[in-house]
């Protein structure tokens, strides 16, 4: 028979954590019971449901246990305020019952290349907080997902935060989700941005690009192209052209490699041109 252990505070979950390194952490469950029926049974179950959960926010930015939903940061108006492309990206996966109780920190532990969260964090340059018995540990974001669904959180580890700094003053900030449909639908493509204008002209370019790789991922030569210059519309042509050598995008049986390559070559071109908009 299958073990079930609920502990009863965040403190008790890490300890548990540590005892039974074996067992299956549930969150909210909308990833891993979906696959259940094709995993072999689980020794245990660790059920942290309701555990690391809360917004906070403070003059450096905003704190997000890993356990909160993302009907909680669709409805955030502290996130909407200063960080409104998080729950612009809370409000596209699946439908209502999803979001009550699918978590963030659910989506990161999963790491598949179309978590909806995932472009989001890397455009704001999250860091992902991580606990054990043997201490906590940060990881910057970007160094967080290491391959298909793979991630740096170790075996005894718990995921219990992601903060996010405040963007600079003149930032813009753009998310896009490309699916089949408007809602309810599993990405083909999706795309964000922080583009932080000074003066006319782009300082810093993070663009996180998900559905095109084996991992999210940062488009590094997208943002090197957009560094430096104005967002103008030949800016973000030559944008859209640097990311051919960024992203490896795959045909499967919700799109095709040179669909993606295209659309993702627009999303961000769209995000200069309408960071450009910004400037008047
Ligand atoms: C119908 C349907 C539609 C969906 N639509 C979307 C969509 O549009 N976009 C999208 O991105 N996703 C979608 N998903 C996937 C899923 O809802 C999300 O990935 C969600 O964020 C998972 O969170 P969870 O709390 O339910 O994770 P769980 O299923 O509880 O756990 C997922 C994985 O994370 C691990 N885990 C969870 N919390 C922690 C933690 N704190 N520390 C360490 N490990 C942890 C678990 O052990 C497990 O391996 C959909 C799922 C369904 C069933």
């Amino acid at each position: 028979m299958t073990a079930y252990l609920r502990p009863t505070d965040d403190a008790h979950a890490i300890a548990l954590r540590a005892a039974h390194a074996d067992y299956l952490v549930l969150a909210g469950g909308t990833d891993l019971l979906v696959a259940a029926h094709h995993k072999p049974v689980p020794v245990g179950i660790l059920d942290i449901a309701g555990r690391f959960a809360g917004i906070t926010v403070d003059a450096a930015g905003a704190r997000i246990g890993a356990g909160t939903s993302w009907r909680a940061i669709a409805t955030s108006a502290e996130l909407a305020a200063t960080w409104p492309i998080l729950p612009a990206a809370a409000r596209e996966v699946g439908a209502l019952q999803i979001q009550t109780r699918g978590t963030i920190g659910g989506n990161l532990a999963t790491s598949s290349p179309v978590g909806d969260g995932l472009p989001v964090l890397l455009a704001l340059d999250a860091t992902i907080h991580l606990a054990s018995v043997r201490g906590a540990r940060t990881v910057p974001y970007h160094q967080f997902c290491t391959g298909y669904r793979t991630t740096a959180l170790g075996a005894d580890e718990l995921i219990t935060a992601v903060t996010v700094p405040r963007p600079a003053p003149g930032t813009y900030l753009g998310w896009r989700k490309v699916g089949t449909r408007a809602a309810q639908s599993i990405s083909k493509v999706m795309a964000a941005c922080a583009l932080e204008i000074v003066d006319g002209r782009i300082a810093t370019a993070r663009f996180g690009v998900g559905a095109v790789a084996a991992r999210p991922i940062r488009a590094a030569a997208a943002e090197a192209a957009a560094t430096g210059q104005p967002p103008t519309a030949a800016v973000a042509a030559a944008v859209a052209a640097a990311l051919r050598h960024d992203i490896t995008p795959i045909d499967d049986v919700r799109s095709t490699a040179a669909y993606r390559l295209e659309v993702a070559g627009n999303l961000l071109a769209r995000f200069v041109t309408n960071a450009g908009r910004t400037q008047g």
